[in-house]
């Protein structure tokens, strides 16, 4: 595991980890990708179809 207390993110009302986060994303150039370059507490539930709150819950090892 490459991270100490690996987590999940899931929609407060519905459960459903199909959440998204409202980001910006920057052109790189060298990587010729769209970078992240700030990420918004906005989150969006796909199930729920509209803006909801989210809890993060640990994986369990
Ligand atoms: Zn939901």
């Amino acid at each position: 595991m490459p991270y100490d207390n690996p987590i999940t993110v899931h929609c407060s009302t519905c459960g459903s980890q199909d959440v998204r986060a409202d980001a910006y994303a920057a052109w790189n150039p060298e990587l010729q990708t769209w970078e992240l370059v700030a990420i918004f507490d906005s989150r969006d539930c796909e199930d729920c179809g509209g803006e909801c709150s989210t809890v993060e819950k640990e994986i369990a090892r």
